[in-house]
């Protein structure tokens, strides 16, 4: 599984990356030529940061924003109070409905999961007779009736840029570590860290 050597790159995310990063999280369609007018710079350097951004796994993908009210899907908020020892097994079972878009299991001493759930409405609306109600106090479904902020984006500050070691956590500057784990970029402070990293990940998987 751990075939892929590990390679030493330069990590760094300089004003200009972050301006593209910036400019790509409003609208992932801007052209290049655009971003580049907007960043006084020319469009194969745009090019370049953002195959570099990519191959760093930095930007993950691109995405769209639809507007679901206009293709007759419903959102509604789903709120679960149960017994602490059911939780898990709760929120288990409605992270396997596709319906099911976002999810939080609060800290309140009210055990309780609330959950942003997405879809044609007879189904939402049907959500609780497709889980196990055993040890579940209370469930309610609340319609939206209208978003009125949904930003999924979290905004760029160039002082809070930087990666971090994947297991200690420290800044990564200069030379970092890349690894690949399951078809993802893990980036490590040193080869210590990598190697810690990599036996926790192990042991993980070796449980699972
Ligand atoms: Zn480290």
């Amino acid at each position: 599984m751990f075939t892929l050597p590990v390679k030493y790159i330069m990590v760094e995310l300089d004003n200009l990356d972050i301006k593209i990063l910036t400019h790509l999280q409003g609208n992932s369609r801007k052209s290049f030529q655009e971003i580049a007018k907007a960043c006084l710079t020319s469009v194969p350097t745009i090019k370049s940061r953002v195959d570099r951004l990519l191959e760093l796994g930095i930007i993950m993908k691109f995405t769209i924003d639809i507007d679901n009210t206009k293709l007759g899907i419903a959102e509604a908020i789903l709120l679960v109070n149960a017994r602490p020892s059911a939780i898990n097994r709760i929120a288990k079972e409605l992270l396997e409905m596709e319906e099911v878009k976002e999810l939080y299991v609060t800290s309140d001493s009210d055990t309780a999961i609330i959950s942003r759930i997405a879809g044609d409405m007879q189904h939402i609306q049907a959500i609780q007779d497709r889980i196990n109600l055993t040890d579940v106090n209370n469930i309610r479904v609340i319609s939206v009736k209208a978003p009125f902020r949904k930003d999924t984006t979290i905004p760029l500050a160039s002082s809070s840029i930087t990666l971090t070691c994947a297991y200690c956590n420290r800044k990564v500057t200069g030379d970092t570590v890349r690894k690949k784990f399951d078809d993802r970029d893990y980036f490590f402070c040193c080869t210590t860290c990598q190697g810690e990293f990599e036996k926790k990940y192990n042991k993980l998987l070796a449980k699972a």
